[in-house]
């Protein structure tokens, strides 16, 4: 297998081992965006001198002693930011026109995390504008195309960072989570993607979606690279004052614990009209494995889930108006006009939901809606470990397909909204193929359970290896 494939436990073996050297493997990965991203358009920008330089630095250290890996988890391994994280004097657009020049004076707290764990920045991946979006079509620079099938949409809004993970073009991907943004590029692009709890992962720098919403995440290709990724870059920092001080595990060490009795729920309102027959099969095709592998399965109710798109289309546009309010053109440079239809359909339904004689009956009832929906993953999660849910209704969708419909785009994410809407983790495995194209399972828990969702993971991981089939591309 060619070294751009391997997965980061595996290339941390081979550069202790000196098979290859982090400048070899660095090397494979630019070769290879260079080869293929001409059809894939996963890289908004490629930071090559600055990737070849830390990469030999890389290899100094390692010369050195391969002790560097204990301070140094991720030395040596080629990665892509979102472009929605802000990287000191690397462009960072967020996916939209209206920032296009803009060369941060900082790093975000992930992106400083990841630099010190030795992680090489390739670039920075395409992205739905301002995190707007579930396929990626809404940047402002072009839709990123499914490795899989490049007719076919990679899910988004972390677009570019799925398909540059699923394609061989880095070792892993960030992304953020307000609504769907990890684990739909995760699913769409057979691949693993977590959704944290609320607060697990210090939003500083991120460029603000809907605050009280987003989480900072990995794409990687199996569970054990994720939970490698969790424990770099969680817990408190002083910058965000919602980032949690609860502490951050070894998560790579709950991965051999067996899931024998463990339980495990499925929320019967998710199994209903709207979803797909091949989908809700190779849903039942995993309860199924899971029961295999011990698990006690049960059906368990979310009831409220039917005002759970309705409660998230009122309460992340109305906290993106107000954070799209600072690109006013003084600060940032860029006109307002600038803005894409998505951004401006958000701003004005913020704006409206948000004004006086509005707020009450809009804004106002959906935060109570909201603390309904929290209650019932709580009620829920005193019956059962997990939950376990179809990550989409659907198979990867046609490029065009959804994009004149945003009703129908919106709803792409039914699953996986209410998981923001309460703040609880999820995590996104591959569950299979369907008519050759890739479809994930999430594994829902409670707060800071993160450790959980990964033993879950594991087990199935390791039962179905879904991770070992590339694309043909
Ligand atoms: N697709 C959802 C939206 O458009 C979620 C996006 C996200 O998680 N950034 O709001």
């Amino acid at each position: 297998m060619e070294i751009y494939y391997l997965t980061i436990k595996e290339a941390i073996g081979g550069l202790k081992k000196k098979s290859f050297s982090a400048l070899e493997l660095t090397k494979a990965c630019l070769q290879r965006i260079k080869l293929i991203d001409k059809k894939l358009f996963a890289f908004l920008t490629i930071d090559e001198s600055r990737a070849i330089e830390k990469a030999k630095e890389a290899d100094r250290l390692i010369r050195k002693s391969t002790e560097a890996f204990r301070t140094k988890p991720l030395l040596g391994i080629p990665i892509g930011l979102k472009d929605l994280f802000t990287t000191k004097d690397l462009r960072t657009t967020a996916g939209a026109k209206i920032i296009k020049d803009y060369i941060p004076p900082f790093d975000a707290t992930v992106v400083r995390k990841l630099k010190e764990a030795g992680a090489i920045i390739l670039g920075k991946t395409n992205e739905d504008a301002w995190g707007h979006g579930s396929s990626g079509e809404n940047s402002d620079y072009g839709p990123t195309r499914n490795p899989y099938n490049l007719d076919r949409v990679p899910g988004g809004s972390s677009s570019g960072s799925g398909a540059a993970l699923a394609s061989g073009e880095c070792l892993m991907a960030t992304g953020t989570d307000t609504g769907s943004s990890v684990r739909l590029p995760a699913a769409f692009c057979n691949l693993v993607g977590l959704k944290p709890t609320y607060g697990r992962v210090s939003r500083y720098g991120i460029i603000a979606m809907a605050s009280s919403f987003d989480t900072i995440g990995h794409i990687t290709r199996t569970v054990y690279d994720n939970a490698l990724a969790l424990e770099v870059t969680a817990g408190n920092d002083p910058y965000d004052a919602t980032s949690s001080s609860i502490p951050v595990l070894n998560y790579a060490s709950f991965l051999e614990k067996k899931i024998k009795s463990l339980k495990i729920g499925f929320p019967k309102e998710y199994l209903v009209e709207g979803i797909d027959k091949s989908v809700e099969e190779n849903f039942y095709d995993t309860i199924k494995i899971f029961e295999k592998l011990g698990a006690k399965l049960k059906k368990v109710s979310l009831p409220h889930t039917e005002y759970a798109m309705a409660c998230y289309y009122i309460l992340v546009p109305s906290e993106v108006s107000s954070n799209l309010a600072r690109f006013d053109g003084i600060r940032y440079g860029g006109e307002r006009n600038l803005f894409g239809a998505e951004a401006k359909r958000r701003i004005m339904l913020g704006t409206y939901t948000l004004s006086a004689g509005y707020y009450d009956a809009y804004y106002l009832k959906a935060a109570k809606v909201r603390r309904l929906i929290k209650q019932d993953f709580e009620r829920a999660f005193a019956e059962v470990d997990v939950m376990i849910a179809p990550s989409s209704p659907s198979i990867p969708f046609k490029i065009g397909e959804k994009i004149d419909n945003p009703l129908q785009m919106y709803l792409s994410d039914v699953f996986m909204c209410p998981v923001n809407v309460a703040g609880v983790p999820a995590l996104n495995i591959p569950s299979g193929f369907i008519e050759g194209l890739p479809v994930g399972i999430q594994i829902i828990g409670p707060h800071f359970k993160e450790e959980l969702l990964y033993q879950v993971g594991s087990a199935f991981e390791q039962e179905t290896k879904f991770y070992q089939i590339k694309p043909e591309i």
